[in-house]
């Protein structure tokens, strides 16, 4: 028998918040072709991987061919695009509608490059493969290293050019997350002022993501308190696997704990703090080390938005909302104390004592330029007893020599460390390989691509140059977005 569709999309955030969504159909797509396709990942959803390789499946996929009564759309939201306020919305996107998934969880099917919406404003609605293959392989990435992001059904390549720098092949990527729900939508409906709206956008929210805060005596505030745990969370284990955003705009922060979208995102090489890689963040805002202080703005324009809905008395609901967020730096630095204490293979030790050689090691990785991630790999070896692949990075022996024998005193568990820090990331040089190559037509590299940073923890043969830094001819490294 052919393989056949079973997927019924929801309208829930269609139907519970239709201020918030606009109806609107996928652009047509002259020669779809479907590029990659994450069958786990279907299979999770309860679509049939099969299916979705036939025409109608695509079809789905693109937006073009809808199960009846799907209802699709594009959500309005708000922004600070480096922190300049905008009211924005879906320009080249669209949710076609909510499944629920094989362990019951409720998710978002959303195409990102379907074409150009009421909220396009200047731009043309559509995406280039290059992008929209970065975003699916630095999405399966993190989540196989275990950080919460939003995942990638598919890429389908459109067969309509579009114009960036030169004319580059158009295609349409198939995401899947918890929720689109942004702190940007809050804000979005705060500035139009109707409370009984953002009333039933914080419910939502509670009811998609926070469920808990449902039940305290102030469920709002418990919100606030939820997702400010979330993100910091969700940041410090950005920082632990030294990855940067790079536009970390509050219409690009969800309220679920997810990561999302992925522009110019990057992870580093060489170990340092000022780390820049968009080619638009020219005075280095969304920098390496500034995204935990990032966070923390953007939550606190969260709490804005929250305020009429904190205490009729605005004054009393600011005084929450600062205390609340006050909670955000000791919630980051304990989540960023434990994730480093698990890096040194050092759980069981006093977490003053680990600070204190985890920031004196960060010290020696920036002043020697060490490949972030190789160092952590070399430094099990150290404690199994071989440290000269971890002191080689070094351009200050003794100084290293030092922060070892401080280190090995402490008893690290070299296997403890290999299951937390990877021997693969999606190291840019070959990101750009798979592209360069996948938009030629050759999807060799981005498959073998795929395959070292989906297990990311393990050593597979065939797979020793995904573990290495880029070469030095590679030079600085610019993303655009
Ligand atoms: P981003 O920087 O990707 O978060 O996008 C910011 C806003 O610009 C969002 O509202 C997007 O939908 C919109 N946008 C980005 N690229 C395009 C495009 N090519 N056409 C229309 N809208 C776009
Ligand atoms: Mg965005
Ligand atoms: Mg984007």
């Amino acid at each position: 028998t052919a393989p056949t569709s079973t997927a019924a999309f929801q309208a829930r955030f269609a139907s519970e918040l239709p201020e918030l969504a606009v109806q609107w159909q996928a652009a047509d797509t002259p020669a779809p072709r479907l590029v990659v396709l994450n069958e786990p990942l279907a299979e999770d959803l309860g679509l049939d991987p099969e299916w979705l390789r036939t025409e109608e499946g695509v079809g789905l996929l693109t937006g073009t061919r809808l199960p009846e009564g799907t209802i699709p759309v594009a959500q309005a939201y708000a922004g600070h695009q480096f922190g300049g306020f905008a009211r924005l919305g879906d320009g080249r996107a669209l949710l076609l509608g909510e499944l629920t998934d094989r362990a019951g969880r409720v998710r978002d099917v959303h195409l990102k490059g379907s074409g150009r919406t009421p909220f396009a404003r200047g731009g043309d609605g559509l995406a280039a493969i290059g992008p929209m293959l970065r975003e699916y392989v630095v999405s399966e990435a993190m989540h196989a290293l275990g950080i919460p992001t939003t995942r990638s059904l598919a890429v389908v390549a459109t067969g309509r050019d579009v114009r960036r720098e030169t004319v580059l092949p158009g295609a349409l990527l198939a995401r899947v997350a918890s929720s689109h729900l942004r702190v940007g939508t809050f804000q979005l409906v705060q500035a139009t002022g109707d409370i009984d709206l953002l009333r039933r956008l914080a419910d939502h929210a509670i009811e998609r993501h926070h469920p808990e805060a449902a039940s305290d005596q102030h469920p709002h505030l418990a919100l606030y308190r939820a997702v400010i745990s979330a993100q910091a969370a969700l940041v410090a284990r950005w920082m632990l696997v030294g990855f940067v955003h790079g536009v970390m705009n509050t219409d690009n922060m969800t309220i679920s704990g997810e990561t999302i979208d992925y522009g110019p995102c990057a992870f580093l090489e060489a170990f340092d703090p000022a780390t820049v890689f968009s080619s638009i963040d020219y005075a280095g805002r969304y920098a390496y080390a500034n995204q935990p202080g990032i966070a923390e703005w953007n939550l606190a324009r969260f709490g804005e938005a929250l305020l009429p809905l904190l205490d009729e008395d605005q004054e009393k609901a600011v005084a929450l909302a600062t205390e609340t967020l006050g909670s955000f730096r000791e919630e980051y630095a304990e989540a960023w104390s434990a994730g480093m204490r698990a890096k040194l293979g050092l759980v069981a030790v006093d977490d003053a004592a680990a600070d204190e050689l985890a920031e004196k090691l960060l010290e020696l990785l920036r002043e020697s330029h060490v490949d972030h991630t190789s160092f952590w790999r070399h430094l099990s070896t150290a404690a199994r007893g071989d440290a000269e692949p971890a002191r080689g990075l070094f351009l200050d022996l003794s100084a290293i020599d030092g922060w070892l024998e401080g280190w090995r005193a402490l008893y690290p568990d070299p296997d403890a460390m290999d299951r937390v820090n990877p021997l693969y990331i999606p190291r840019n040089h070959l990101v750009e390989e798979a592209l360069r190559a996948a938009t030629n037509d050759d999807l060799v590299p981005l498959h073998a691509l795929l395959q070292a940073v989906r297990q990311p923890f393990d050593a597979t043969p065939g797979l020793e140059r995904y573990a290495d830094p880029a070469p030095e001819d590679f030079g600085r490294y610019q993303t655009f977005c």
